[in-house]
């Protein structure tokens, strides 16, 4: 349910209603529009005496969230949420530009790249310490040893971070390093690990699952909200279906789509969202005219010498000329690309 508040509602009007709210066995949270505020009341709806919640004193109206998912909801929240992690901004006419590797392979691989993305105006980095692979016998990721050139790379360049975290036990240590906490696709529905990143303070970039539906992408952001974590980044990666010519399929409907049922910032990722590398500007170009409020691509010095998904990795000269072409259309659609 929604509890609005009228205009002239008080602060103590605002907390006696929250209390009111918790004392029916709901969760109450708040929600500061520019107009006035909403409250929240999360959990099971048909608890009796709900409406009893009308007659309190600053309450305008009740009414139902008819989305399964509520705090993600535009019925909670109309205007759409812009995240800010230091360099990072995505929403509000800005459109976020996170690069890097794929997979951090050494210092000089990851500051080099940093360097070279920054040069190109990317918002933030992005390097994976820890690597989910489809095989066992894959690099795994560089770790602990991998988040400290991370640190070290917004130390020189001022971009804030961004990597993937792929348990629960892992996200105290990666949250010291990192700004932006990464769940991957294969972790969209790992539940123990959305509640542990709703629990931490850093910004949540949650992948779609590549067979997850998007209630059920948007009821995994909902974990993460539920959990006090209120600034969540969705981010499309493209799904599986029977088409094999390239690795996933990336429909960029889903931005308009999303944009439409949620108020949470959406990115596109067209590097894993095709899977090689000349079909990645178009798709970066397309993603940023169909709306989304950032792009996440994958950019190394030398693709052909990548531990993981060179096939699909840009090189410096790539990621310029991306960037380049990318300015030009967010300029069509009246944003701007970065923050620098
Ligand atoms: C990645 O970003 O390198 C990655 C593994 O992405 P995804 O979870 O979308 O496959
Ligand atoms: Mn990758």
């Amino acid at each position: 349910m929604i509890v609005v508040m009228k205009h002239t509602a008080t602060e103590q009007d605002i907390e006696a209603t929250a209390k009111n709210i918790e004392a029916l066995g709901l969760k109450a949270v708040k929600i500061q529009g520019t107009e006035r505020t909403v409250i929240a009341a999360v959990g099971e709806e048909r608890v009796a005496g709900i409406s009893s919640l009308e007659s309190c004193p600053g309450v305008d109206e009740v009414l139902p969230i008819v989305a399964p998912y509520k705090l993600a909801s535009r019925e909670l929240k109309p205007e759409p949420t812009t995240s800010i992690t230091g360099s990072l901004v995505c929403g509000n006419g800005t459109v976020g530009v996170i690069a890097g590797p794929c997979s951090i392979e050494s210092e000089e691989q990851l500051m080099s790249t940093a360097r070279a993305v920054k040069k190109s105006g990317a918002s933030a980095i992005r390097g994976g310490a820890f690597k989910p692979r489809t095989s066992p016998y894959s690099f795994q990721g560089m770790k602990e040893e991998g988040l400290k050139l991370l640190a070290q790379a917004r130390q020189e360049t001022g971009l804030a971070v961004v990597t993937e975290v792929v348990s629960p036990d892992d996200v105290e240590l990666v949250a010291e390093y990192a700004d932006v906490l990464q769940i991957g696709a294969r972790n969209m529905q790992n539940y123990r690990l959305l509640e542990a990143v709703g629990k931490s303070t850093r910004t949540a970039l949650l992948k779609r699952g590549p067979s997850a539906t998007i209630n059920e992408w948007l009821l995994a952001a909902e974990y993460i909200l539920d959990g006090g974590n209120q600034n969540v980044i969705l981010c499309e990666r493209g799904i599986r279906t029977f088409e094999s010519h390239t690795r996933f399929t990336l429909p960029l409907a889903t931005v308009p789509y999303v944009q439409q049922k949620t108020h949470l910032p959406i990115i596109v990722d067209p590097s894993h969202g095709t899977g090689h590398t000349h079909l990645v500007p178009a798709m970066s170009r397309a993603s940023i005219a169909a709306g989304a409020d950032g792009i996440i691509v994958e950019v190394h010095p030398n693709p052909d010498k990548a531990l993981s998904d060179g096939y699909q990795s840009l090189t410096f000269q790539q990621f310029e000329e991306t960037m380049q072409s990318c300015r030009t259309i967010a300029e069509a659609m009246q944003r701007q690309l970065g923050t620098f």
